[in-house]
């Protein structure tokens, strides 16, 4: 196992890392902004160091500073949470050229999967199915319009850089495509700085579902099953549930036995995440996400697994602590992420947290970096916490998500708790029964 283990990350995520590093006895080291000297990663952690300014690129995705800094505290791996240089392919070479272990995937895979056309062209090679639409780049309108035609509208143009749902277009008929191409890729090109676009199937009902993989990087590969994200506001998620209410045991094994022969074959080492949509009884891969996710502890809530334990042990060369079949799917679990927004015009709403309370009780799980006092920096993503709830079955954790939702109190900024507590009582949500846009549509309908 590794001496020490640097963080190169902030908020709840960072504080996940933290735990699973003290439970196998890993002293740690947080890094952080000047904003962040009084976050709760930096005071649990048994050693921390101030890597720059507030804003991320001088600090949190500062590489040299990051490197500095495990050569001051002498770490000798790092782990990067979600988000900043957690799929940054070059971060990942120069920490190895440090002799420093990056917590997850190759730069090579990592380089792969972040590219969406490599990444769909592999995942079709590995016998995972993929969304109908271009072989590769698509630049030429002439080209768009051929392509648009042979799959059939309506077509969505997406980055081949993207991410966080940025630089997504649908076209609807040749009318509106020109312009959806030259949208979208302006866009590509401002948020990502490449404006290289693809097109694909747009799917008007899907849901989306997404399989948790692990593999040791030597042939070694297991699926924990899956996870329903399809509540999203933006293309963001906002609910994630295992298992999916639209699975059965069946299905969920197929997906799940294929995902985890694939990344077994391209002998893939850390934790993942193969994102699907799925509509008619029929996946459709989309991308591979080569980190933990936001989402993954209603994984670990049916499993029992602690997923970053598993990325601890197969990066350090200990392997996987489980195989195929002493993994068991127990009850239902659900996350409900809750950001400092307006629940109705999701209005970030930074500012110092006057009154804070989390519910408890059996199958209750709070991750979240925040307490009363502290005070919500304007400079990084909205989060205030994850509220994970474990249930026998379905009904009992929506029952029990409904009086968490009651007992939790966050005062002197607002948040989404409303959203949550009103989606809780909804019977499409009870039932189970939502796409990708059910939310959206929602929304809409109870506009402020
Ligand atoms: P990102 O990396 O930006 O998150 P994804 O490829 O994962 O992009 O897609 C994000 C979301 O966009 C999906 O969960 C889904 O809601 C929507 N989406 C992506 N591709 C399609 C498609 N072919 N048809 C319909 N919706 C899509």
């Amino acid at each position: 196992m590794f001496n020490k283990v640097l963080i190169a990350n902030r908020g709840e995520i960072a504080l996940r890392v933290l735990r699973a590093c003290k439970e196998l006895g890993i002293p740690t080291v947080a890094v952080h902004s000047t904003a962040d000297e009084s976050a709760m990663h930096v005071r649990l952690a048994d050693e921390s160091v101030c890597i720059g300014p507030p804003p991320s690129r001088d600090s949190y995705l500062n590489i040299h500073q990051i490197v500095a800094a495990c050569e001051i505290t002498g770490a000798d791996a790092v782990h990067p949470g979600y988000g900043f240089l957690s799929e940054n392919a070059k971060f990942a070479e120069i920490l190895e050229a440090h002799n420093i272990t990056f917590i997850g995937p190759t730069a090579e895979h990592i380089s792969v999967m972040g590219d969406k056309i490599e990444a769909k062209r592999t995942a079709a090679k590995l016998g995972i199915p993929v969304v109908p639409g271009s072989e590769g780049g698509v630049s030429d309108e002439g080209e768009a319009k051929k392509i648009a035609a042979d799959i059939g509208y309506p077509v969505i143009i997406k980055a081949t850089a993207g991410g966080g749902g940025r630089g997504m277009k649908v076209a609807r008929s040749e009318d509106d495509l020109l312009v959806a191409l030259q949208t979208a890729r302006s866009e590509a090109g401002a948020a990502f700085g490449n404006d290289a676009v693809y097109i694909e199937k747009y799917l008007g009902q899907p849901r989306h579902i997404e399989i948790q993989v692990v593999g040791d990087g030597a042939g070694a590969g297991v699926h924990l099953g899956e996870r329903d994200c399809s509540l999203q506001r933006r293309h963001q998620k906002v609910w994630e549930e295992a298992n999916s209410p639209a699975l059965n045991e069946k299905q969920r094994n197929e997906i799940g036995m294929i995902c985890a022969n694939a990344i077994a074959e391209m002998g893939y080492r850390g934790a993942g995440t193969i994102e699907f949509l799925y509509e008619n009884g029929e996946f459709y891969f989309i991308e591979m996400n080569t980190r933990l996710q936001v989402e993954h502890p209603v994984t670990e809530a049916i499993t029992g697994i602690d997923l970053v334990h598993e990325q601890l042990r197969v990066a350090s060369g200990a392997g996987l602590s489980v195989t195929q079949d002493q993994i068991t799917f127990e009850g239902h679990a659900i996350e409900c992420r809750i950001n400092a927004e307006d629940a109705r015009t999701f209005v970030p709403s930074p500012g110092t947290i006057t009154h804070y309370h989390t519910p408890g009780g059996l199958g209750v799980r709070v991750d979240s970096g925040v307490y009363a006092g502290y005070r919500i920096p304007p400079y990084y993503d909205s989060l205030i916490g994850k509220l994970i709830v474990h249930g026998r079955n379905r009904v009992e954790c929506m029952m029990r998500l409904r009086r968490c939702l009651d007992e939790f109190v966050v005062d002197g900024i607002k948040s989404t708790l409303p959203l949550f507590q009103d989606l809780v009582q909804n019977p499409d949500i009870a039932n189970g029964d939502y796409d990708i846009h059910w939310l959206e549509k929602y929304l809409a309908n109870h506009a402020a």
